[in-house]
Order: C-alpha cells, then structure tokens, then sequence
C-alpha cells in the first residue's frame, strides 16, 4: 500500500495543517455525525495511547445560543438519545462559571466536558508515522489525475513514477476540484478562512482551560478555543469566505476580517479587547453544497474513490472516515447516501454546522 502526498504531511496549505480542530459531539438533530464523534474520539483516544502521544486536549466544548436557539434544542435531544454526557446552562449559570465572556444576546448553554482539542497537524505526522510501522510506503509526489474510463491500472506521478494498484482514493481535500475538474471542479467550493490567535495578558489564567472551555457561538457562526501551548485565545468566523485556491491562495490576513474579528473580540471578551494578535492563520475549508461529505467511486473510473468534503468539520471524523471507506472498498458495505456523489449539488446551501 502506498501514501502519495504532495507536499509533506498537514503541511500549512493543508485543511489539517492547523496546530488544532475542535472535536465535539452536538451536531443539532443530525444524528449521524454526532455517533460518527463519539466513535471517532474514542478511536483517537486509542491511537494516542498506542502511540504514546498526548494529542487530545480536554478542554470541554461550551456552545452558546439565543434562548429560542432550535440547533441547541435539537443538540441536546440528540446527545442524550445517543447518551453523550453534557449539561445545560442557563444565562446566571453561564455568568456565574464564565465571568471573562459577555452574554449579550446569549440565554443558554450546552458543555461537554468530555470534548475537546485535536492537536491536528501532529495527528497526521502521527498517522503517517504509524502507518509506515505498519507497512505502508510513503511517497511525497503529486497523484496526477488518472483519464482513463474503466478500470484504471497505474497512477502516474510529477516525479514520473507509475503506481499500480487495484484501488485508488483521493483523499485531496480541497485539492480535489482541481484534480477532477471535470467531475468535482463544481462540486467542491474551496472558501478561504482566516484564523487569530490573540495573545492573554500576563499571568492571566481566565483563558486557560478550564477556565476558558473551547467555545462555540452558534449564531454568530464564531467559534474559538482557549489559549493552548501559549498561541493565546484562538478565533475564527465559520462564515464561508471567498472561493480560493489552496496552491496559491495568500496566507496573510485581510484587513477587513482584522477589524472584524478585533470588534467580535472586544465584545464578547472584554478584557482582550486592547489584546495583539499574536499569531494568525489562513486555511480553506473543502466544503460540499450541504457540509456533507463526499464518499464515492468515480463515476467513470470504477477503481477510483473520491473522500473528502470535509466543509470546515471533517477533521475530527478522520477515524470514522477510515473505517467508513474501509468498509466500502473491502467488504463492498452497503453506502451512506447522503455522502454520494448524485447528492452533490453546484450550488451551495449549507445545512451541517
Ligand atoms: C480554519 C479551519 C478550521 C477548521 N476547524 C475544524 C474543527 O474545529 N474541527 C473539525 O473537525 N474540522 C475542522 N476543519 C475542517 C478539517 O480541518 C478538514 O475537513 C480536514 O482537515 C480535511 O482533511 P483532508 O485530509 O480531507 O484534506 P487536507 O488536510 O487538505 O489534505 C489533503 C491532502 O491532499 C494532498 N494532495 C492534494 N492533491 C494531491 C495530489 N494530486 N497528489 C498528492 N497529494 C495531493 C494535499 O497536499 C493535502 O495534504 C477546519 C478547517 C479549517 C480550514
């Protein structure tokens, strides 16, 4: 078995090349991704262990939401049908645990105490690290796209090598509407998402965990984490920026999402509101129409899968992911249909958060 990549394990143009991903349970009513975290985390946990490397942080999750807030409704019907321990807050019980944020417009909350932090760009150094003890060889090369219909039988690459194998996955990310431009140049919308880190003031611990869990503020679409290894209070709007390319996209801030971002700071953390910036991130989020992933054979290609998708929330999947494809290639499982390719539109319409 071979691992081709082109430019080095969660490299920083990589949607897994930040230093971390969130990883919680509540998905609102969508069930199916809430069971695919609480399998995934516990798979992490495991391959951590196994690995003797701390990569999961327990930060606990805190979402935040308006009093009439339906997806924190249906978040906390469907982690206690899938029996995910969490607990609720009102606005006095938030004030009281959380003094260092500001509640405007905030009516309740729902904490998992048990999520928490992947520290990503490790976790796939590790994977990588892991599978070539397993046998598993390791190529830095870019896949060139395979044009033959049917069954294909080499891959070439930009180092002129010729792979053959019985089974292909691209597993591109946002790298894959432009591998398949043909099939997915419309299906895959590569939106360009700008990270902060602000840096706590001295001494300062009301930013730490657990002080400070790793927060989500569903209606603003804002969601951050408390100051991990010292890159201070982490924020980023989950909003869709532009459509970029993930080759050659800049990785410098915009002004404009500066300024933003340091206003939505002040309000809800007053006491960073004159914080520095202490470090920035740009990254692309691979999104679907919907959010959901992608997971299919090409349509012309017989032996060619497509994975991916993972519109700004995959990273925490990445077990299940596994364990799904497996599945699918080697004991012919029966398919997800809402991870199919016929359910891919060229429009997008947003509907998993
Ligand atoms: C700012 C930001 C925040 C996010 N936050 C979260 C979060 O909190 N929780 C969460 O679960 N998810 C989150 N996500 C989403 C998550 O990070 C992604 O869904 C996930 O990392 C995608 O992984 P991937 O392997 O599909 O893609 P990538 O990590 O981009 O990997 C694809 C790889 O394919 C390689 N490649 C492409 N083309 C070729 C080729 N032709 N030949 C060889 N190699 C090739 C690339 O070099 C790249 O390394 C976030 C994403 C971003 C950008």
């Amino acid at each position: 078995m071979a691992l081709v990549e082109a430019y080095g394990p969660a490299h920083s143009r990589a949607s897994s090349g930040g230093e971390t991903r969130i990883i919680r349970m509540g998905y609102g009513a969508d069930e199916l991704y809430t069971r695919w975290s609480q399998k995934s985390l516990a798979q992490w946990k495991e391959f951590f262990a196994a690995t003797q490397q701390p990569l999961f942080l327990e930060t606990g999750v805190l979402w935040m939401g308006g009093d009439g807030d339906e997806r924190l409704r249906q978040t906390s019907k469907t982690l206690k049908r899938c029996g995910v321990t969490f607990e609720e807050l009102d606005r006095a019980g938030l004030e009281r645990r959380y003094p260092q944020i500001a509640f405007h417009g905030i009516g309740r909350g729902i904490f998992e105490p048990k999520s928490g932090v992947l520290m990503a760009r490790r976790a796939v150094a590790a994977v990588v690290e892991d599978s070539a003890r397993l046998g598993v060889e390791y190529r830095c090369a870019q896949a060139m796209n395979p044009r033959e219909a049917g069954r294909v039988e080499h891959i070439a690459t930009s180092r002129g090598e010729r792979i053959a194998s019985g089974e292909f996955v691209f597993a591109c990310g946002p790298w894959l509407g432009k591998v398949f431009p043909d099939v997915l140049g419309l299906r895959i919308f590569s939106s360009r998402q700008e990270v902060f880190f602000f840096g706590i003031p001295a001494g300062d611990t009301r930013f730490v965990a657990p002080a400070l869990p790793t927060w989500l503020f569903q209606e603003d679409l804002v969601y951050g984490m408390p100051d991990i290894e010292g890159r201070g209070l982490k924020i980023a709007f989950d909003e869709h920026g532009e459509r970029v390319d993930p080759d050659t996209q800049s990785r410098i801030v915009s002004p404009a999402m500066t300024e933003l971002v340091r206003k939505y700071v002040a309000r809800r953390f007053p006491a960073l509101k004159d914080a520095p910036i202490a470090e920035t991130r740009v990254c692309q989020y691979e999104n679907t129409s919907n959010g959901d992933f992608l997971i299919d054979r090409h349509p012309e290609m017989e032996n060619v899968w497509f994975v991916g998708g993972g519109s700004g929330h995959g990273f925490k999947h990445g077990p299940a992911v596994g364990e799904y494809v497996t599945g699918q290639l080697l004991d012919g499982a029966p398919a997800e249909a809402r991870f199919l390719l016929e359910t891919k539109s060229t429009t997008q319409n947003r509907a998993v958060y």
